[in-house]
Parts: C-alpha cells; sequence; structure tokens
C-alpha cells in the first residue's frame, strides 16, 4: 500500500460565544483537516489545530508545514507509522499540531486496514468515561448561569478557568459552589496565569470550596514555581503548558514538580507519544489528564481513543468542540451529557462531511494573507 495524496483543508469554524483565558480570547476556531489517501481507496483522516502562544504554529505556518511534511510521504508505506513519524520529527523541529494531524491520520488507515477500532488496536480498556466541560473566564453572574445550565445538562465535572485577577478568581469559585453544591467537581486551570507565591495564596483560599486539581498555575518556564506550589498546597498540580511530549514528562518527574501532566495531542505531535506519557506517568505513580484544542470531533475522537485504552488517563477534559454550532465532521464520539462513547468504525470511526466543508473552508492564499 502506498500513499498517493494528501489533501488539505483549512477551515474557520464560529464559536456560539467568545472563550476567554489569562493569556488571550478566541471566536473562531482556526484548525485544519487533512485526508492522506492510498492506492487502494483507503484513506486517513486528521486534525491540526495550530494554537500560535502554545505550539507556536500559527495557521498559516501549519499549512504551509503540512503541505511540506505531507510530502515527503507520498509513495511510502502508511502502515510503517514509526518509521513516518521518525522521518517528520527529523524533517522539522516543533509544529506538533501538524505532526498529531499526521500521526491521526496514518493510524486511521492502520484501523481501517486492520477493520479494527483503533482504541482496540492500541488495546481495549474502556469505551466510555466521563468529560468535564470548560467555563472560560467571564462575569460572577455568567459564570454562576453558565454552571448551573452545565449541572442542568448531566456534566460532573466543570472546569473553571482562572488566573486573570485572584481576588475575582476567589469571589467565582465561591460563587459556582453557593449556586451548584458539592456533588459536583470543580477542577481549576489557570493557564500560567499566577506567580508562585500568589498561586500558593489564592489555592488557600481556594482549598475549601474542594478544588480537585488545579492546571498550570505559574509560567511554563517556571519548573521551580511548580514544584513550589506543588509542594506548598494540597491540591494536585497538574502541568499543561510545562509538558509537551515524554521528555519535559521525564524532567518534571525529575525534579519533583509535578502530581500529573496533561497530554494534548497538539503539544506531543503522535497518538505514540501520547501513550507514553501516559505510560511514564503511570510507572512514577502519576496520574494523567488528556485535553484538547478548540478543535473539531475529528481529533477529539482521537484523543478519545487514546483515552479508551489506557487506565491511567484520569482527567478528562475533551470538551473543545462543544461551542461550536455546526461542524463538518461526521460520526465520531458521541455524547450524552459529560459522557463520551467512543465510536466502534474502524480506524478512528470518524469522517468529514465533503459537502458541509465547502461552507468552513478557508482557501490557502487567503489563510496565509490571515497572518494568522
Ligand atoms: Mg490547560
Amino acid at each position: 500500500m502506498k500513499i498517493v495524496d494528501v489533501k488539505i483543508y483549512p477551515v474557520s469554524i464560529p464559536l456560539t460565544e467568545t472563550f476567554r483565558i489569562a493569556y488571550g480570547e478566541t471566536s473562531v476556531a482556526h484548525t485544519i483537516l487533512i485526508k492522506i489517501v492510498t492506492d487502494e481507496g483507503i484513506y486517513g483522516l486528521g486534525e491540526a489545530s495550530p494554537t500560535a502562544k502554545i505550539t507556536g504554529e500559527t495557521l498559516s505556518q501549519a499549512v504551509v508545514n503540512l503541505e511540506y511534511l505531507t510530502s515527503l510521504l507520498i509513495n511510502e508505506d502508511p502502515l510503517n507509522i514509526g518509521a513516518l513519524e521518525e522521518k517528520i520529527n527529523r524533517s522539522l523541529i516543533g509544529n506538533t499540531s501538524v505532526k498529531a494531524a499526521i500521526s491521526m491520520a496514518l493510524h486511521d488507515i492502520l484501523g481501517k486496514v486492520a477493520k479494527t477500532p483503533l482504541y482496540k488496536l492500541f488495546g481495549a480498556y474502556r469505551r466510555t468515561f466521563e468529560t468535564d466541560i470548560t467555563i472560560g473566564i467571564k462575569d460572577l453572574k455568567s459564570t454562576m448561569k453558565e454552571a448551573i445550565k452545565y449541572v442542568e445538562q448531566g456534566f460532573k465535572t466543570l472546569k473553571v478557568k482562572v488566573g486573570a485577577n485572584p481576588k475575582e478568581d476567589i469571589e467565582r469559585v465561591k460563587a459556582i459552589r453557593d449556586a451548584i453544591g458539592y456533588n459536583v467537581k470543580l477542577r481549576l486551570d489557570a493557564n500560567q496565569g499566577w506567580s508562585k507565591k500568589e498561586a500558593v495564596r489564592v489555592l488557600k483560599a481556594m482549598e475549601r470550596y474542594e478544588i480537585e486539581l488545579i492546571e498550570q498555575p505559574v509560567p511554563y518556564w517556571d519548573v521551580e514555581g511548580l514544584r513550589y506550589v506543588k509542594d506548598n498546597i494540597d491540591i494536585p498540580v497538574i502541568a499543561d503548558e510545562s509538558v509537551h511530549n515524554s521528555k519535559d514528562a521525564i524532567a518534571l518527574i525529575k525534579r519533583g514538580a509535578v502530581d500529573g501532566f496533561n497530554i494534548k495531542l497538539m503539544k506531543c505531535g503522535s497518538l505514540r507519544e501520547a501513550l507514553k506519557i501516559a505510560s511514564i506517568a503511570e510507572a512514577e505513580g502519576l496520574k494523567c489528564m488528556i485535553g484538547c484544542m478548540v478543535e473539531t470531533k475529528l481529533a477529539l475522537t482521537a484523543a478519545s481513543h487514546i483515552v479508551a485504552s489506557t487506565n491511567n488517563i484520569v482527567y478528562i477534559d475533551l470538551d473543545g468542540d462543544l461551542s461550536m454550532a455546526d461542524q463538518p465532521v461526521i460520526n465520531g464520539i458521541q455524547r450524552d451529557g459529560g459522557k463520551i462513547i467512543v465510536p466502534e468504525g474502524y480506524g478512528l470511526g470518524v469522517d468529514i462531511d465533503e459537502e458541509k466543508i465547502k461552507g468552513f473552508l478557508v482557501d490557502r492564499e487567503k489563510c496565509l494573507k490571515l497572518g494568522i
């Protein structure tokens, strides 16, 4: 089997409302769907969700780099996944969202050839699990309203974005507990927004509200700061922006800096690398979270196959498409409140809606001119 063609679809998907976190806000998802086509008619799908502030990739760069990296795959056997991932890793440093898209597509082909859902190829552990849903940074009243809405929709865990203003962070967490009580889990994500001392002060004030975990309280480079926070509060500290790949995970373990890792395909660039981080954590006795960017059900389905094949990803944050009113993707994961059900279709079990995607496409020239 040979790869004969690759199609790249940059798309722009409006969100139903602006999503704000500690270092920025977004009202449109810029993401790229890809299709790797073989000479036997089998194709694999992937998605790159370039996020400049985390992976250093803009949309236009990601399109160009996808064109470059996928050109290296033509005439190659798509089942040589290890060799092909090594080839693209050696050809271009970083650019992990682009590499993640290629990894998803190659694994999708593998599953289709094997006539098996991907999570079963990896070694099935479960088919369903519960995800949280995220509340962005917003005023007190909107925060409470949203928390109540999500609990009514059946979510058992809420993730609250904090890190913009310590006083307001504490007020918002208190307001959520007042509104929904203590039967729902609350996890927090500061997205690097605090200094280490500020983090300890704010989190100590929040401990009474039963916080399940805190993600990335301090800047990504401040490993000592992570350790300081971990050693001075009773809430588990999970690295997100500080851990992209397995080598980062090892470095954080050696420093005793965190209680766990937030794995994201867009940061680690490969499904196999994601599983490796989960395995490293398991061997060390640490727990993993899995997260996402603002991305479609395609990438979320790929991440769900990872969750379904490991028992050590216990904090699940796969809500990236819930603020999209519509998306050009069919099949894939199903949702029931906070519950995610992994598809039983071969490979990823997800498809692109070829008609619908036309309404979301950003053409290549416009994409390059967007400067994003
Ligand atoms: Mg995070």
